[in-house]
């Protein structure tokens, strides 16, 4: 394998930093070539200090003067602002975009590195939520691969090698159920951010931590997967596995069932899209089947956690619909995380603004965008409230 030059959209975050370990732990196969951070400069420099990359991007147009001035003695281009993200995914001189930042901010550069023909590994599961038909239509028309990141679909995508053209009858993501698994509402109404940013078995960024409390983490999955593996809403389903050792499973038409297991360890699957199809010798810790251990499964609650609920219909609707889910529950968990709303209004909130924006059946790229912007105004419209 020559080296990969990767360009790491979000280098500051739990992904990026956790690339950035698999890439010292693997000089000869990746550099990092692009490093990006929205307004965490001081990470970002020390980051570029450590790496050298062709470019860096600082989000915060504030910070340029200090990132600039911190790097002046060394090689690399400083840029800042939401546009720079776009040209830089455009440049010529990396192979391959990990796409590592939170949420819709995401969506923009991934598209420009798909139209300058870059393969994708995809943490960025927002981009696939809210554009899932366009991000998969042009990958075709370019022919490049998008190698998820996401621990499920990377289980789902590692079943699938060598399968060909043989039919899935249905895939299971599992989900850990959280750290609020087996709590009913009168619970769930009382619940602070703090508690809530406590995952049990994975360590990750706070968006996230707070969608995998609600479960709409795992609907945010069930839509990613459908684009990813080209499935219909039914073919989709969800099974809580609180031990995450089993991190998503296939089933194909002979009834056959194929998983992917192992520790719960974001590294792993990071480091497999960056080096597929090969696979790279690590040390990180393995499970081992002997120790005393017990795996269980059982069906998710969504009639108390409906954020799954109402993911699972704007699955099944289709057209702008997650988009406006995924754009409600931004703000809705933004607002929560800032102690502006309660654990349970973040459902009613999302359930209102799907309820409210018009529903789109085939919208182009302008019209996710439009309903991005409606869903978001309209959400925290009723914060203000
Ligand atoms: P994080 O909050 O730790 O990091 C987010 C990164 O994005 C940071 O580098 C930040 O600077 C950047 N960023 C934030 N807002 C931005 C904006 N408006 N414009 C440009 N850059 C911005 O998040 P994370 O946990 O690393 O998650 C990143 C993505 O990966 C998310 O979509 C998440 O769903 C997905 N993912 C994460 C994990 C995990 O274990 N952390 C697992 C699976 C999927
Ligand atoms: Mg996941």
């Amino acid at each position: 394998m020559t080296q990969k030059r990767i360009a790491i959209f979000g280098s500051t975050g739990s992904i990026g930093r956790q690339a950035l370990d698999v890439i010292a732990a693997n000089p000869t196969l990746f550099s990092a070539e692009i490093l990006t951070a929205q307004s965490n400069d001081e990470l970002l420099i020390k980051q570029a200090l450590d790496f050298q990359p062709n470019a860096v991007v600082i989000g915060d147009e504030r910070k340029y003067i200090n990132v600039k001035e911190s790097l002046a003695h060394t090689n690399t281009k400083v840029f800042a602002g939401e546009d720079a993200l776009e040209q830089v995914a455009a440049m010529d001189s990396y192979d391959m975009m990990l796409a590592a930042i939170v949420g819709y901010a995401g969506l923009r550069p991934t598209l420009k590195a798909i139209e300058a023909g870059k393969p994708v590994a995809l943490a960025n599961k927002e981009t696939l939520v809210v554009a899932g038909d366009i991000i998969m239509r042009m990958a075709m028309e370019k022919r490049i691969p998008i190698i998820p990141v996401d621990s499920e679909h990377s289980a789902i995508f590692q079943c699938l090698v060598g399968e060909g053209k043989n039919r899935i009858e249905k895939i299971v993501l599992t989900a850990s159920g959280g750290p609020f698994l087996g709590k009913k509402p009168n619970f769930l109404v009382n619940v602070k951010k703090d508690h809530a940013l406590q995952h049990p078995n994975w360590s990750m960024g706070a968006k996230i931590t707070i969608d995998s409390a609600t479960l709409m983490n795992k609907g945010l999955e069930m839509i990613e997967a459908k684009w990813l593996f080209n499935l219909s809403h039914d073919q989709v389903q969800v099974l809580v596995h609180p031990q995450s050792i089993i991190h998503s499973m296939v089933q194909f038409e002979d009834g056959s069932i194929k998983a992917q297991m192992g520790l719960p360890d974001m590294k792993l699957p990071i480091q497999y899209a960056m080096a597929f199809p090969q696979r790279i010798q690590n040390d990180f810790p393995r499970y081992d089947f002997r120790k005393p251990n017990t795996l269980t499964f059982e069906e998710p609650d969504i009639k108390t956690f409906r954020n799954l609920a109402l993911a699972m219909e704007a699955l099944k609707q289709g057209g702008n619909m997650p988009c406006i889910l995924n754009a409600a529950n931004e703000i809705a968990v933004y607002a929560f995380l800032r102690n502006r709303i309660g654990f349970l209004d973040m459902t009613e909130l999302v359930e209102r603004t799907m309820a409210r924006i018009s529903f789109l059946p085939n919208p182009t790229l302008e019209e996710y965008f439009e309903t991005d912007g409606e869903a978001r105004n309209f959400a925290a419209s009723l914060i203000h409230m």
